[in-house]
């Protein structure tokens, strides 16, 4: 993903933040339109994929939380996981922002593989950080994206 690309998608992630905002404040399509510079249209097929992600979401958290009774170790292990990649950024001699939440990571990327759009499932579940640690890339929640392993295994440290 080049800079330019990266940009494109904050913008847009951006975007439809505001227009979820403005929809629970109870604003029409037709308003939310004009305050973003959209199409009435754009609104409403944003929020039709909010809808569509919000169920998403609660299959989600039930998936994840019937595997964590079958895997207690699952949330342990994703909190292990966010310190060894702290180590490994300390080891590249990069800065750690925070200690990423990986569940939240989870929950914004609808456990969606960023690198080939498709579902991960929990025994699949890999992040990825999208600018390499390696290549001076943060360990903070907006560089951590959801991966499959094998894609994540794939990509390696290329950008
Ligand atoms: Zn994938």
């Amino acid at each position: 993903m080049d800079g330019r690309s990266l940009l494109a998608d904050l913008q847009a992630e951006l975007r439809n933040y505001l227009i979820d905002n403005l929809a629970e404040q109870g604003l029409k399509s037709s308003e939310i339109a004009a305050r973003v510079g959209l199409t009435k249209e754009a609104v409403q097929r944003r929020l039709r994929k909010r809808k569509q992600q919000r169920t998403r979401l609660q299959a989600i958290d039930q998936m994840y939380a019937d595997y964590c009774l079958a895997e207690c170790r699952q949330i342990d292990g994703l909190k292990q996981r966010s310190w060894k990649a702290q180590a490994r950024v300390r080891a590249y001699g990069g800065m750690v922002d925070e200690l990423v939440d990986l569940l939240a990571v989870i929950e914004r990327d609808a456990a969606i593989c960023h690198l080939c759009g498709q579902p991960v499932e929990p025994h699949q579940l890999e992040f990825d950080h999208v600018i390499p640690l390696v290549w001076g890339g943060a360990h903070n929640t907006a560089n951590v994206r959801v991966a499959h392993g094998r894609c994540n295994a794939i990509k390696g440290a290329r950008l």
